[in-house]
């Protein structure tokens, strides 16, 4: 029922924020579960925006978790099934990630996902039930032979670390396609900044405190066309007897990660690499996570950790700036 509601206000919003005035164009829509906001300006804004909102209901339509139709939907229900370029680029991406990532990040974490159903019926569940659930999550069980996908030993996707990065990655290709000069694209927190400002300077990109509320900002980022991208446990999570269970899984145990990070936020030219490394980073914690960046320069990181010390690897640290010091803040270096 919720889910209607939400796809009702989804098509009301969708067609009431649409609005676009000179060759400026912004919309909100609500999909992939996620609110998603389009910025764009400069010529070929409105004929993008058209485009973008047309293929963001495409990638809805096959990758939703909650689509009974999606293809997404049909692998797991155990169908051997020939998909659409969507869902064989973000399944491959998602696989290839899970390798990097040493398992931090895994796509087959369906079952156990749907076990604890963190933000729905928040279970604690039994160390047999999160046995039987991680039962079937080796990559191995993904059968990818070209445009097939099937799934073995009961093996289910979730890939809902990845998905948003991924669809980002496509608004910026039809950005570029359609010579947008500038752009803020938001998919459910997800920041890409396409450009630079009117005035040629980058964009300032906001980072959430993990600690404050929703507009709640610790520091800025000055950036063009990059992607931001946060993790983190204070954005789903349910309390029981006084402990936090939130939503990002430690696939080593098949519960929330005990991570020593309030929020791990990436910087990358990849959106569906920054999000499954958000995710990874958060998971491996501030030691692993700066191992994992020293041997790879294809993302930046921001950590928050609990200790209250913000952690900035250092191709970052000139256009990093913080609001106030709420925090301590550190450079990674290589
Ligand atoms: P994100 O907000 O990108 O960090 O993604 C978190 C979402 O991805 C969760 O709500 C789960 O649906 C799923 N998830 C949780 N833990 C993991 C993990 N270790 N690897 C991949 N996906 C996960
Ligand atoms: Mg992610």
């Amino acid at each position: 029922m919720q889910k209607k509601c939400a796809v009702f206000l989804a098509v009301l919003l969708f067609a009431a924020l649409l609005s676009s005035c000179g060759n400026a164009a912004e919309s909100r829509l609500f999909m992939m579960d996620t609110v998603m906001d389009l910025k764009l300006w400069g010529d070929g804004a409105k004929e993008c925006l058209r485009d973008m909102q047309t293929v963001l209901s495409e990638l809805d339509r096959d990758l939703s978790a909650y689509r009974k139709e999606s293809e997404l939907v049909r692998v797991n229900s155990g169908e051997e099934l020939s998909v659409g370029r969507y869902m064989l680029e973000v399944t491959s991406a998602a696989l290839e990630y899970s390798e990097r990532t040493d398992g931090a990040f895994s796509p087959l974490l369906g079952s156990l996902i749907e076990l604890w159903g963190v933000g729905e019926k928040n279970y604690v569940p039994t160390s047999e039930e999160i046995s039987a659930a991680l039962f079937g999550t080796e990559l191995s069980n993904v059968e990818l032979s070209g445009e097939k996908i099937a799934l073995k030993n009961g093996a289910k996707l979730n890939l809902g670390a990845i998905t948003k990065g991924y669809a980002s990655d496509i608004m910026r290709d039809m950005l570029i396609k359609h010579n947008v000069p500038r752009a803020v694209v938001s998919l459910g927190g997800n920041v890409y900044v396409h450009g630079t400002k009117e005035d040629n300077t980058p964009w300032n990109v906001a980072l959430r405190d993990p600690k404050g509320g929703e507009n709640d900002y610790f520091a800025t980022v000055s950036l063009s066309d990059r992607f931001v991208i946060s993790s983190g446990d204070y954005e789903r999570y349910f309390e029981r007897d006084g402990v936090r269970y939130h939503h990002i899984m430690d696939p080593k145990t098949g519960a929330p990660a005990r991570s020593d990070l309030l929020a791990a936020i990436v910087v990358s030219e990849n959106g569906a690499l920054g999000d499954a490394y958000s995710t990874a980073t958060y998971v491996m914690g501030r030691e692993r996570a700066l191992e994992f960046w020293r041997e790879n320069t294809d993302f930046e990181l921001v950590l928050v950790g609990r200790d209250g010390t913000v952690t900035v690897t250092e191709c970052l640290s000139d256009c990093f700036t913080p609001v106030d010091g709420r925090y301590t803040y550190e450079t990674a270096s290589r």
